[in-house]
């Protein structure tokens, strides 16, 4: 009932703006903002080809990032969507959602991560919990074991995200605070995997 309320709230909104604009040419604000910290990646999806390219060496630094943010556009953001490549291949991540969190504090903020690196990935999330920081954590499944990680190139990959969506960290034990967001990249190789994930995620009390 609560999506059904935010989705027609966001409607309202989105058309709101829309009007606005063509009747006053009033600016637009972004409620969600999709952050690309990083576009190195160490996945090899099949349906992605961001690791076959040379990466970029002038990306913005989290001094650049508060500063950027703090601009009056974003300061109705009320989500931070951190995705890639893989944001945890990040060495700063800590300061780049410090930084997110001190330009706009009210954002929840999210780390979209393939699990790779799932040690980091918590290390991240308790360092944005000692920061008061909203901070979720969010993948995606293309299907169940040794499928997933040949979808995604990486041997084991399933089993490091499944058991990183598992750390009480991330889900902070009741899903109260925090819980996993899960996506499914539909593609001709991942659609006859669907019911399996969705099987599977059925196993998260909160989605029913
Ligand atoms: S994990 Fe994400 S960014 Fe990396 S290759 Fe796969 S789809 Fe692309």
């Amino acid at each position: 009932m609560n999506s059904v309320y935010y989705n027609i709230k966001s409607l309202a909104y989105g058309t709101k703006n829309i009007l606005l604009r063509y009747i006053n040419g009033t600016l637009l604000k972004p409620r969600w903002l999709w952050f690309e910290v990083t576009d190195r990646c160490n996945s090899r999806c099949l349906h992605c080809n961001i690791w076959s390219k040379k990466p970029k060496k002038d990306i913005l630094a989290p001094v650049e990032i508060k500063k950027l943010l703090s601009e009056p556009l974003f300061n109705d953001i009320e989500w931070i969507l951190n995705a890639g490549g893989e944001p945890a291949l990040r060495d700063d991540l800590e300061e780049v959602i410090l930084s997110q969190h001190e330009a706009v504090p009210k954002a929840k903020i999210m780390i979209s991560t393939n699990g790779l690196l799932p040690e980091r990935i918590v290390s991240v999330v308790k360092s944005a919990i000692i920061n008061k920081i909203n901070i979720y954590v969010g993948t995606s499944i293309e299907a169940i074991g040794k499928e997933h990680d040949s979808i995604r190139g990486i041997a084991g990959n399933f089993e490091k995200v499944d058991r990183l969506l598992r750390e009480p960290v991330v889900i902070r034990d009741t899903y109260k605070n925090g819980f996993p967001s899960f996506g499914f990249t539909l593609i001709d190789r991942t659609l006859p995997h669907l019911e399996a994930v969705k099987l599977y995620l059925e196993n998260w009390e909160w989605i029913s």
